[in-house]
């Protein structure tokens, strides 16, 4: 083993990512050391770079949190795993297991949760350390490129549509067709519902369309809200809003049908109005959702070993990161960039 290792590094917060070689981290006690094969690029990952969240990681720091690798080396009193097996090293990266939130299996929302690639270094490096009693356990059948995705957008999608509640044959709106909502629809569609995908961009909702969509909606149009309620027959039961855009999430609230969930994961900056009196008179849940339990993430997982879902990929090394950075920042990734660490 070299003792260094390639990783793409957050310096400063708004600025180009520097590509630096460190050394090859020691996993401590209780800790593993991972070799990344592959790892996703999401649109946090920028909003990371960017700074633009109330909780800043320190830096500098290394993003990614859509890393799959090998494990390679183990710290002593490692039981979870074994070196060899295929991992992932996700946005949670751990938490502490006997607060009230893990004890009721929610370590999402734990107040000592480690994120990677945001508050413990993340994978875009050839090599990352990771808390086995939280990485993924990749199955048999899913390589790490089409892995990779599932990490994050795949687990955050899934829950987020649980958490909307929509039953099979009830309509679910996904807004924002990117990394996230391109598996969004293909979990819909596993999931029994009728989606309708809502977009700014047309070659994104003609994607949705080849992926399954029931229909489609451009943001972009004055009546949106209105072609969508007319699509859906009156507002979808659970709406999902992944566009990082304040625009979407105000527009997202107006597509929910009375009684319905508008599900937020996408987190832009900021915050957005909420029409009290519709919210109130159409009984209108609105609810928050932050990525997925390690229960969510076997499950979310297992839709993709039983083919139900596919991430769709661009295969990038790890030197484009600032071009594929300034790509999503302009929305011109179709739907995920995927780092490949294998041939080197
Ligand atoms: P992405 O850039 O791949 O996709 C965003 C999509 O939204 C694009 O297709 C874009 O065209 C579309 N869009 C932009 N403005 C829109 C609008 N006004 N209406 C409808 N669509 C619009 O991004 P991604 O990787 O899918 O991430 C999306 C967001 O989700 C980011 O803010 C990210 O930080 C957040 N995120 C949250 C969680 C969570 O746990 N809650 C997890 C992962 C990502
Ligand atoms: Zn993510
Ligand atoms: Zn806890």
């Amino acid at each position: 083993m070299t003792k260094k290792m390639h990783a793409a590094v957050v310096e400063h917060f708004g600025k180009p990512l520097v590509l630096r070689e460190l050394e090859i981290p020691t996993p401590g006690p209780g800790e593993i050391l991972v070799k990344t094969e592959a790892c996703g690029v999401c649109h946090t990952d920028l909003h990371a770079a960017n700074g633009d969240w109330p909780l800043k990681p320190g830096l500098p720091f290394t993003p990614g949190h859509e890393g799959i690798g090998i494990v390679v080396a183990m710290g002593s009193g490692v039981v979870a795993v074994k070196e060899g097996d295929r991992v992932g090293v996700p946005w949670l990266f751990s938490a502490c297991g006997h607060c009230e939130y893990c004890l009721q299996a929610w370590e999402t929302v734990c107040a000592s949760a480690q994120f990677g690639g945001y508050t413990r270094n993340g994978g875009f490096a050839e090599y990352i350390v990771a808390d086995p009693a939280y990485v993924a356990h990749i199955p048999p059948g899913l390589n790490a490129q089409a892995a990779a995705p599932l990490i994050c957008a795949g687990v955050t999608s899934y829950k987020g549509i649980k958490e909307t509640g929509a039953r099979p044959g009830q309509w679910l709106v996904v807004s924002g067709i990117g990394g996230l909502g391109h598996l969004a629809v293909q979990y819909g569609k596993a999931m029994g519902l009728l989606v309708c995908a809502v977009d700014i961009d047309d070659g994104k909702l003609a994607h949705a369309r080849r992926l399954g969509a029931d229909a489609t909606v451009n943001a972009t149009a004055p009546d949106t809200e209105a072609q969508v309620h007319k699509a859906t027959d009156g507002g979808a039961h659970g709406v999902l809003i992944t566009a990082p855009s304040l625009a979407a999430f105000k527009q997202g609230v107006g597509m929910t049908r009375k009684l319905g969930t508008c599900v937020l994961v996408g987190l832009p900056p900021g915050e957005f109005p909420v029409p009290l009196f519709d919210v109130v008179a159409n009984c209108i849940t609105i609810r928050g959702s932050f990525v997925g339990t390690r229960h969510d993430m076997a499950e979310a997982l297992a839709f993709a070993a039983a083919d139900r879902v596919k991430a769709d990929i661009e295969l990038q090394a790890l030197a484009a990161i600032n071009d594929i950075f300034s790509r999503l920042a302009h929305g011109d990734v179709p739907s995920r960039v995927v780092i490949d660490f294998a041939p080197s």
